[in-house]
């Protein structure tokens, strides 16, 4: 038998802490490895599979249009692209997208769109704020963005433009805002940083004062949109409409997409002035469609909801049995579990010995993001796998 992983060692950059599974297949809400052993999905290939794997409607869509077109460039139109964008924008506040290839691109266009708007409407104003914790990729100006050292230290020196702040802190906010601001750039929940979720009312003030300051509000939904949070996308939440958005993880189930998405206001881009090969080709587009589209029609986001309050329900059980877990925080089927010690890679690899993936999200917390479809009794399931595996601790 080939030794995967071992080839693996040799010919791959070493950037990802691999868990040692070689994984070959998947069937909605499952994945099976090289030898046949079948695990529960909780982590959804860090929340991108919202159909799950391999989804009917999803493999019909990819299907079908790799038959028929698969990549032409942005010279022309396509009209997956065209369907894509215009189902986006009839169900979300924002009036104007741009397709690309994945979060961290989206989130990069979402800045550059704002100086942009700096240039033209803001005196040349071209900083953007943004969060302490936060996570919008891994570009250099990403990674600039993104106020976490163990990102930014390797890479230093880092790019200017980026004023990070603390998270869920409207004074910080409204002093940190000057007439160097173009946008302030927030997750409406912190993911990477921790399943962060701010007070009740926080990303409404912002909001406000984001208006009031004449900034623009760049919400970035890469993780929290597309029903994640039990909306379609977690700003209607708190009653406020950002100028720009970014998507990427969920849209397409699993194929490459990002998505930048603006008010007409904000939407300043004129020709030339930002582009993409493959960003919203016909084949992502038809993904995303598809995906978006069963999402909407099967009012998936309910699921979200109703499983999200049993996960939820249930992690809080076990937080009550075992004195080592200190916080269970999320919101629809995003959700973390914390620890008073650094054992969450030891629960994580005990509960894949037991036929469940779960992501590390840090040394002392577990996230689950399953698929949006995952049902009832495979929500049981993994808080049973879980229960087991906190007692081996
Ligand atoms: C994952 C993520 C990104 C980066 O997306 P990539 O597709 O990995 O480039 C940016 N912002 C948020 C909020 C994310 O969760």
């Amino acid at each position: 038998m080939i030794n995967w992983q071992q080839l693996e060692h040799e010919y791959y950059m070493p950037t990802f802490k691999r868990i040692p599974i070689t994984l070959v297949s998947g069937q909605g809400n499952r994945v099976w490895d090289e030898n046949g052993r079948e695990y529960l999905d909780f982590t959804a290939g860090w929340a991108v599979n919202s159909l799950g794997h391999c989804h009917p409607s999803v493999v019909e869509a990819i299907t079908q249009q790799a038959r028929t077109l698969i990549h032409i460039s942005n010279s022309y139109y396509t009209i997956p692209q065209i369907e894509l964008a215009k189902l986006l924008i009839q169900n979300s506040s924002l009036e104007k997208v741009f397709f690309c290839n994945s979060g961290t691109e989206a989130a990069e266009g979402a800045v550059k769109l704002a100086r942009r708007y700096g240039h033209l409407y803001l005196n040349g104003a071209y900083e953007v704020i943004t969060a302490i914790g936060s996570f919008h990729g891994r570009t250099l100006a990403m990674v600039s963005a993104s106020g976490q050292p163990k990102f930014q230290k390797p890479y230093t020196p880092l790019l200017t433009g980026f004023v990070n702040i603390d998270y869920n802190n409207v004074v910080v906010l409204e002093k940190a805002i000057n007439a160097k601001t173009c946008a302030v750039m927030l997750e409406p929940i912190q993911g990477e940083g921790g399943v962060n979720l701010p007070d009740a009312g926080y990303l409404k003030a912002v909001a406000e004062i984001c208006q009031q300051k004449n900034v623009l509000l760049i919400l970035d939904e890469i993780q929290t949109g597309i029903g994640r949070t039990g909306r379609l996308f977690a700003y209607e939440h708190n009653n406020i409409e950002p100028d720009i958005m970014t998507l990427a993880k969920g849209l397409a189930s699993g194929i490459p997409i990002g998505a930048v998405l603006a008010t007409n206001k904000a939407s300043v881009f004129t020709v030339g002035e930002h582009g993409s090969t493959f960003g919203g080709n016909p084949l992502a587009c038809a993904a995303g469609y598809a995906t978006l589209k069963f999402i909407i029609d099967n009012n998936i986001v309910r699921n979200t909801n109703l499983r999200g309050q049993q996960l939820s329900r249930g992690l809080k059980t076990l937080k009550q049995k075992y004195k080592f877990i200190t916080d269970v925080r999320g919101l629809g089927l995003l959700q973390a579990m914390e620890f008073s010690d650094n054992i969450a890679q030891s629960v994580m690899m005990a509960c894949l010995d037991n036929g469940l993936l779960v992501n590390e999200l840090k040394k002392n917390a577990l996230r689950f993001m399953p698929p949006l479809i995952i049902t009832k009794n495979e929500v049981n399931e993994a808080l049973e796998i879980l229960d087991k595996a906190l007692t081996v601790i």
